[in-house]
């Protein structure tokens, strides 16, 4: 078996900091292939019409059937793209933990929809949103190989998981991990950062030789290091939160410290919502 690992650059949710390096305003989205002899296994998509189409193409360059999407979680960049893909590969199953499906149905109704993503990519987003079916197993099966999903709890988002593939000591990470991009932390509270940055240490005990994060620098490796800077930059984020008072502190102590990650969007809406700012 081996993997491949696919990006698209798209702009920040968050557009409104205060001020932070512009060129850095932007943020990748991955895809992950696991390829074996003759099938192969897609984890999670993308959320425009156009960054779907791309991801297909790549897809059908393998040559592979495609049996299985997996979700990662519920957040609609990462599964918006089912409907096209169950299009171009006639009897792929998307799928996901019912924690997953169930979170995606809420994303793709009408209201996230138009009072978010619609919003953010006017007419880009796919007419058809097809949320994953709910796999009733804890692992998928490529060609005799087991693709495990791992449950890891509150990462950015309720009820989220990883892929862990002991053929490859690889661990697809979904929103998870981040890699060289500042962590999207709106959904958080001080305490699911500490459930989160506790899965990282957990994660990090099955020392996997790669590491793919839902959200890359693409000049970066997919290094396992990655487990051990997202845990240490949530609990850093936690102490300098309980050491300002407002958020354009809490800002601007994170972003010393972080001056180059992608994406300082995220950061200024974590820091919001950390201070409670509406
Ligand atoms: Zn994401």
């Amino acid at each position: 078996m081996e993997y491949a690992v696919h990006h698209v650059r798209r702009p920040s949710m968050t557009r409104d900091l205060p001020y932070g390096p512009q060129d850095l305003l932007w943020v990748a989205n991955t895809a992950t292939l696991l390829v074996a002899e003759s099938d192969a296994v897609l984890v999670d998509t993308y959320v425009t019409v156009e960054q779907n189409q791309q991801l297909i193409d790549w897809v059908r360059s393998f040559g592979r059937r495609l049996t299985h999407v997996y979700v990662t979680h519920g957040h609609g960049d990462h599964f918006f793209g089912l409907g096209q893909i169950a299009e171009a590969f006639p009897g792929v199953r998307a799928v996901a933990t019912e924690a997953t499906a169930a979170a995606a149905e809420v994303q793709a109704g009408p209201d996230m929809v138009s009072s978010f993503w619609e919003r953010l990519f006017p007419g880009q987003i796919p007419a058809q949103l097809t949320p994953p079916q709910p796999l009733a197993d804890d692992h998928l099966d490529l060609e005799g190989q087991r693709l495990e999903i791992v449950e890891t709890g509150f990462s950015d988002t309720a009820g989220s998981t990883v892929v862990w593939v002991p053929d490859l000591r690889l661990i697809v990470g979904g929103d998870v991990v981040y890699n060289d991009t500042h962590p999207y932390q709106s959904e958080s509270t001080a305490a699911t950062r500490q459930e989160w940055a506790a899965t990282l240490d957990r994660l990090r005990e099955r020392d996997p030789a790669a590491v793919v994060a839902g959200h890359k620098n693409p000049a970066q490796p997919d290094d396992p290091r990655i487990l051990a800077d997202t845990a240490a930059y949530l609990r850093e984020f936690a102490e300098l939160d309980a050491r300002t008072a407002t958020a354009e502190e809490l800002y601007a102590a994170m972003l010393e410290r972080h001056p180059r990650r992608l994406n300082p969007g995220s950061l200024w809406g974590a820091a919001k919502q950390a201070k409670q700012v509406p």
